[in-house]
């Protein structure tokens, strides 16, 4: 028998109100003429666990997941795919037939898509990439760098002991440098990545002079604003730049194609929706 329900999706997290992911999977089912629904799902901490296991009895096919649920959901899940492993949180869940979940992490991959859609030039072997912080976007960059075959990463984070933790954790490619030398270190970067939190609306700038070479790529994780300073100085110095909101957008592919079988496409129209 056909299955009765109709496909579900949604984004769990606590809060959960200002999630884009409902305008990015909602175009899509509406583009691709699904008869299927994306959801905001608000479920705290404590709740977390009983209601993944109920989802599927309501027909959902899966979720992303969000702070706080994001660690909880790799340990919970039934199959875990090698790069969430490695990046070491979940974002995108996929319910299995024999009951559990597969977790994943997209984030990577959707910051290398993001790079490879809008500056089709950049070559991951290059040379030497420049990554700014350590926190969990950072431990994602550097998977998904490693993954594309980047030569080296330089690394450098405010609190040092952090870097120093992904460095021996992803191996002899990362070598961390102090906050101080970020500057001088542009020098020698073909990309140059903030991961960081700084720049983004009410948070402190990222206080960093761009000496890079001519050719060199510098993108920001942080989209609101979406021309950080960091992206504006690189403009203006006349380096290639690509903004983060193309990452967000792009880490959703996965999903919705696991989910509703249909590989959508991240198009200048989405950014518009998404930034309504
Ligand atoms: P996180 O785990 O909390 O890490 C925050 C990072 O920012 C750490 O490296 C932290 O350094 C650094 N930081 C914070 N305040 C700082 C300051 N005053 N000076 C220097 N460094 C500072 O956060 P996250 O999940 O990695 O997210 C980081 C940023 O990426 C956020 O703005 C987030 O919105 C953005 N992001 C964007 C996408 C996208 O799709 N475009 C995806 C994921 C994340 P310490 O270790 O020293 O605290």
């Amino acid at each position: 028998m056909k299955n009765p329900r109709v496909p579900l999706a949604g984004v769990i997290g606590w809060p959960i109100s200002h999630s884009k992911s409902p305008r990015i999977h909602g175009y899509w089912l509406a583009q691709h003429d699904i008869a299927g629904h994306y959801v905001p799902l608000g479920i705290e901490p404590a709740d977390f666990e009983e209601m993944i296991q109920q989802l599927p009895k309501l027909g959902f096919v899966g979720a992303n997941v969000t702070i706080p649920h994001k660690e909880t959901a790799l340990e919970l899940a039934a199959e875990v795919t090698p790069r969430a492993k490695m990046i070491g949180a979940a974002n995108t869940l996929e319910f299995l037939p024999d009951g559990g979940f597969r977790a994943d992490n997209t984030d990577g991959i959707g910051f290398i898509n993001n790079l490879r859609q809008n500056a089709p030039d950049w070559d991951a072997g290059k040379g030497p990439a420049l990554v700014l912080g350590a926190g969990g976007a950072g431990r994602a960059v550097l998977w998904s760098l490693l993954d594309a075959g980047v030569p080296k990463i330089l690394l450098a984070n405010r609190t040092r002991g952090r870097a120093e933790a992904l460095a021996d954790e992803f191996g002899p490619k990362i070598s961390v440098l102090g906050w101080d030398d970020i500057s001088e270190a542009t020098r020698e970067a073909a990309l140059v990545v903030n991961t960081t939190s700084l720049g983004m609306r009410d948070q402190p700038p990222l206080d960093i002079t761009l000496n890079c070479a001519a050719g060199a790529l510098v993108t920001d994780l942080v989209y609101v604003p979406m021309t950080t300073d960091l992206l504006q100085q690189a403009q203006d110095k006349g380096l290639q730049t690509v903004d983060g909101l193309g990452m967000l957008l792009h880490q959703a592919v996965p999903g919705f194609e696991a989910w509703f079988g249909v590989r959508p496409q991240v198009t200048e129209t989405l950014r518009e929706v998404v930034l309504k």
